[in-house]
């Protein structure tokens, strides 16, 4: 699932050529992806609506209108894009959402699983929504002190705690792996077992992740793309996540990975991280 980075990404690239336009048309393949709103309703109610911003919360991308907010959670497979020219047929197999715009260009949701969200929230909607979601990790209210208090009064794994979208929003399994890594903490410890300065360090270690992973415009093994249809590049930055087996880049150990913490893949260096 695009993690924090990658919608950050999504939201930049799409914000210059969505701010000020109407949305003239829309068509819907799908309604399984809908929360909270029918078909009908969306397809009534976006045509006429000017796109007054574009910004992200958590991993949400969020189309605000004179209106309401097209709050979109792309899935593992899921892509928010924008096309100046007609789609192909390959390119609209898998479009659940098309809004044709007053520039003439495509505002389109691809998604070939189908395991995003699409929400069309009032303010009110939107506020009691996210006010479910804990504090944004790039957030310079939200201090190392804060982050750490927050986290380790958990009984849980550090790993598990990282990724609770209500402790912090917007780490996933990837940035998580590599954030513990750098803070050389074992995944599996259980939050309030963790020092207070290793939950510090760790809160400077998951921004500086996140800041370059968006400086790369996220990390791409599979299908995310930014909203301009290309892939990003920390992948080539990431020395944790996925290399099972492989030396660790400080001690030369074998990686190795578990799947007992959360039931994903979990790797790391039993040596660097204690
Ligand atoms: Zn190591």
């Amino acid at each position: 699932m695009p993690e924090l980075p990658e919608v950050e990404t999504i939201v930049r690239g799409l914000r210059p050529r969505l701010v000020g336009r109407r949305i003239i048309a829309a068509t819907l393949s799908h309604d399984d992806l809908l929360d909270g709103v029918s078909k009908r309703t969306l397809l009534r109610q976006l045509p006429g609506r000017v796109i007054t911003a574009v910004d992200r919360r958590a991993k949400h991308a969020l189309i605000h209108t004179d209106t309401r907010i097209l709050a979109v959670q792309p899935g593992m497979t899921g892509a928010l894009l924008y096309f100046d020219r007609e789609l192909t047929a390959a390119e609209s197999k898998y479009a659940v959402l098309q809004c044709r715009l007053s520039d003439h260009g495509l505002l389109v949701y691809r998604d070939v699983r189908r395991i995003g969200t699409l929400r069309w929230l009032d303010a009110s909607g939107w506020q009691a929504y996210q006010a479910r979601l804990g504090p944004e990790p790039l957030d310079p209210d939200f201090t190392a002190e804060l982050f750490a208090d927050r986290l380790g009064r958990s009984a849980s794994p550090i790993k598990k705690v990282l990724m609770n979208q209500r402790m912090v929003v917007g780490v996933g399994n990837i940035y998580a792996t590599e954030a513990l890594f750098a803070a050389g903490i074992d995944p599996s410890k259980p939050a309030r077992l963790v020092p207070h300065k290793q939950l510090l360090n760790l809160h400077g270690q998951v921004r500086r992740i996140l800041q370059a992973a968006i400086a790369s415009e996220g990390t791409t093994f599979r299908d995310y793309v930014t909203g301009a249809g290309q892939p990003g590049s920390f992948q080539l930055e990431i020395v944790v996540y996925s290399r099972e087996g492989q030396p660790c880049v400080v001690c030369g150990t074998r990686l190795v990975s578990t799947h007992a913490i959360d039931a994903r893949s979990t790797v790391f260096c039993w040596r660097c991280q204690t």
